[in-house]
This record gives C-alpha cells, sequence and structure tokens, in this order.
C-alpha cells in the first residue's frame, strides 16, 4: 500500500478496531470503486502539444453520489487523489451529506498555463471522463489549483454530451447556476468550529489569537470571517512568505494587498515570519490551511499553539498526531473542520435539482446548522468513548459509511 493512502488507512483502522469491524468489511469498505487515469492532451499557446495525467477516483457509493473536488496541482498524483478521495467518504458522512466520496486531479502547474490553455485542458478532461461523472453518479467540484471558472468550463463541456445539467458539477459562478457561499464556504465552516471549539473551554473568538498557514481560497475567507468576528489572527503565510504583528494584522488591508501584489509578503506594518515560523508560534489556535503533510515527526515538537483546526485536507502526518495528542495539543480534524465547502456543495446541488435558489442567509444558517450539530456529536462521541476528536469522527464516519454498506447489500 502507498505511504499517503497508508497513513489514511491508519486512522481507518483505529475506528474499525472500535467499531469490531470484520477484515472482509474493512477491506471492501477500504478499497476504491473505480480508479481512473486519462491522458489528457491539449494544444499550448506555442503551438506544441502539451500531455499531462489527470485522475478520476471513485472510492465508495454506499450512501450517494460520489463528491468530491477536481485538484489541478503539480503533486497530484494517483496515491494522492486515493487518499483524498477516501477522506472525502468519511467527510461527507461526518456532517451526514448523502454522499459518498471522489476525488479527482490534473498533474499541473496552473501558474505556467494561460486562460485559454486552463480552459482547453479542463475541457478535455471534461472528454475522457464524462461517462463516468454525472449528477446522480459523481460530482466534482474546485479544489487546489481550480475555481468557479474552471467548474463553468466543466459544466459546459459536460453540456455538449448530455444536455442542461447544472447539477453535474458545484461550486460553479453564482451566475451561472452556483450557489451564494459556496466560495467562502470552506473557511466559513473552519471558522464556525473554531468558534465551537473554543466555546468548549468557556472562550469566544475575540479572546483567542490565531496563526494561519495559507491564503488561497480557505485561509483568506477563514481569516476574514475571524477577524469580523473580533478574532485576533496574528501570522499568515503563503507561497511568498509570511507576515506577523501580535497586535492582530488588518486582514481586509492584507488581502487587498496580496490581491495586488500576489501574496502577503512585505506587508506593511508587519514584521516577516517563515514558515517553520508559523507553524511554531505562539497562538492560541494554528489553522493549517493549505497543503497536506505540513505538520511531521520534526516540526511537531515545536507546536506552540493549544488548539489545531484543520483546514487543509490531511496536514498533520499520523507521527505528528501522536506527538501533538501526547502534548496536550487539541486537534479538530479535517474531515469536520474543513466540511464547510462540501456542505454548501450539497445546498447547490438540491438548488440545482429543485431550479430553486437560496439566498445567502439561508445558506450561512444552513451551514451553521450543520457544522454545529456535526462538531457537537464528534465532541460528545470522543468524550464519551475516551477517545481523540479525530478517532470520533472517524467513528462517526466510518460507521455511518459501515452500516449504509451493511443495509445495502452487495
Ligand atoms: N474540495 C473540497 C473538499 O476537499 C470540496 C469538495 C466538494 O465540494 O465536493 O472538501
Amino acid at each position: 500500500m502507498s505511504d499517503s493512502f497508508a497513513n489514511a488507512t491508519l486512522y481507518f483502522n483505529q475506528a474499525a478496531d472500535l467499531l469490531d469491524l470484520s477484515s472482509n468489511m474493512r477491506r471492501l469498505l477500504l478499497m476504491p470503486e473505480r480508479e481512473v487515469k486519462v491522458q489528457v492532451a491539449l494544444e499550448m499557446d506555442n503551438g506544441e502539444i502539451g500531455t499531462f495525467v489527470g485522475f478520476r477516483i471513485q472510492h465508495d457509493s454506499s450512501r450517494g453520489p460520489m463528491k468530491g473536488g477536481l485538484r489541478f496541482h503539480p503533486e497530484v498524483d494517483g496515491d494522492e487523489v486515493l487518499t483524498l478521495a477516501s477522506l472525502m467518504t468519511w467527510k461527507t458522512a461526518v456532517v451526514n451529506l448523502p454522499y459518498g466520496g471522489a476525488k479527482g486531479g490534473i498533474a499541473v502547474d496552473t501558474r505556467k498555463l494561460s486562460q485559454g490553455e486552463l480552459e482547453r485542458m479542463t475541457r478535455k478532461f471534461v472528454d475522457e471522463i464524462h461517462d463516468m461523472v454525472g449528477p446522480d453518479k459523481d460530482i466534482p467540484a474546485p479544489d487546489m489549483g481550480t475555481n468557479a471558472q474552471v467548474m463553468a468550463w466543466f459544466m459546459n463541456q459536460y453540456e455538449k454530451f448530455y444536455g442542461f445539467n447544472p447539477a453535474c458539477v458545484t461550486g460553479k459562478p453564482v451566475e451561472l447556476h452556483g450557489s451564494e457561499g459556496r466560495e467562502e464556504a470552506t473557511g466559513r465552516g473552519v471558522v464556525c468550529i473554531a468558534k465551537a471549539m473554543l466555546g468548549k473551554f468557556g472562550k469566544n473568538l475575540p479572546d483567542a489569537t490565531f496563526a494561519l498557514q495559507g491564503f488561497g481560497n480557505v485561509g483568506s475567507y477563514a481569516a476574514k470571517i475571524l477577524h469580523e468576528g473580533g478574532g485576533k489572527v496574528v501570522g499568515v503565510t503563503d507561497m511568498t512568505g509570511g507576515v506577523w504583528n501580535p497586535e492582530g494584522l488588518n486582514i481586509i488591508e492584507l488581502q487587498a494587498y496580496a490581491n495586488k501584489s500576489g501574496g502577503v509578503a512585505g506587508f506593511p506594518g508587519s514584521d516577516a515570519i517563515t514558515n517553520a515560523g508559523l507553524l511554531a508560534a505562539p497562538v492560541d489556535v494554528l489553522i493549517p490551511a493549505a497543503l497536506g503533510g505540513v505538520l511531521t515527526a520534526d516540526n511537531a515538537k515545536d507546536v506552540r499553539a493549544k488548539y489545531i483546526v484543520e483546514a487543509a485536507n490531511n496536514p498533520t502526518r499520523p507521527e505528528a498526531d501522536e506527538i501533538l495528542r501526547d502534548r496536550g495539543i487539541l486537534c479538530v480534524p479535517d474531515i469536520l473542520a474543513n466540511a464547510g465547502g462540501v456542505t454548501v456543495s450539497y445546498f447547490e446541488w438540491v438548488q440545482n435539482q429543485q431550479k430553486f435558489r437560496w439566498d445567502l442567509a439561508h445558506v450561512r444558517h444552513e451551514l451553521e446548522k450543520i457544522m454545529l450539530d456535526s462538531f457537537n456529536k464528534v465532541w460528545d462521541l470522543a468524550q464519551e468513548k475516551k477517545v481523540p476528536l479525530r478517532t470520533a469522527a472517524y467513528l462517526l464516519g466510518v460507521g455511518r459509511v459501515a452500516r449504509a454498506t451493511a443495509l445495502g447489500g452487495i
């Protein structure tokens, strides 16, 4: 078994032990239903042919159509996509959406592509995989390196085969059958979870300091919503560098600065901080909101935060998870903390199917209800079973998938 998937399996097995699942059931639940690897060949702007590798991995459909993002990133490979697809299965189950899990991606550095190349790449990928996805089969969404525009191209290309079909993909632009509140949803969900967790210790957002790794879609919205809620965001890093201000960064100004200069580095009125410095910063809450595998056996001993809220997928390696736990640092796992995105994807899919639009207040209200309810369920389960929150989240998610599988049969 590959490295990244082996790590994800470890958490699964901890829950499977507590659920007393048979080895046959474990094998059935872990093995993906379908893995597809395709050639994505397109004409580049310079007239040459660019050839890329694309994946769509469908992990489990026992609770409904499979759901999960589409990642365009140089580090995309089959092992990573399988890991992320399995995380989607447990994530949709933790927040009790009627979905299974899938993930896709193309190994590419989108910063090296023109808009035209990005569009042709997206359309070509749809040409290759259209028969395995669809509103009742598998519904892609944005992830790292993709956005609402990519989803619009995806839908448009899919519709060339099947006609009007807005529910074939989520995270679309609001002007083109997307949902209000989808773009901010993962960040908003993260803040909702951070607030609920602090609440368990008698604290509120203004009583805490926050450091965020990543200032992309998830990190920037989480920072903005924390800032609006009175939370003090003291540190932020991204690919260009990092900024630190113990008095709290003005996130609205930081966002405007990053939009203009391409990143957070050099934001006036702040000190520079490295990525390693940020992960070891003296804050209450550390929020990894970028790549996976950033908390390792090496740096986990340096973490000084009291709490970690995993906005990224798979940011903590199992060795680090153990060290953090031994050091009494409370970690809210990805499959709960970042489920706000897929939750509003679900609302978008529902609106598309019903041909009825929700307003922003309604989306936010329903999102907060689901996030809070799921948090409380995981929290109570952790207390009852005396296990970490991650184990409790897997217990809830894996338990639901296992029951659905047993009820449906094979
Ligand atoms: N890519 C997001 C995730 O990892 C959202 C998936 C979706 O909306 O389907 O959860």
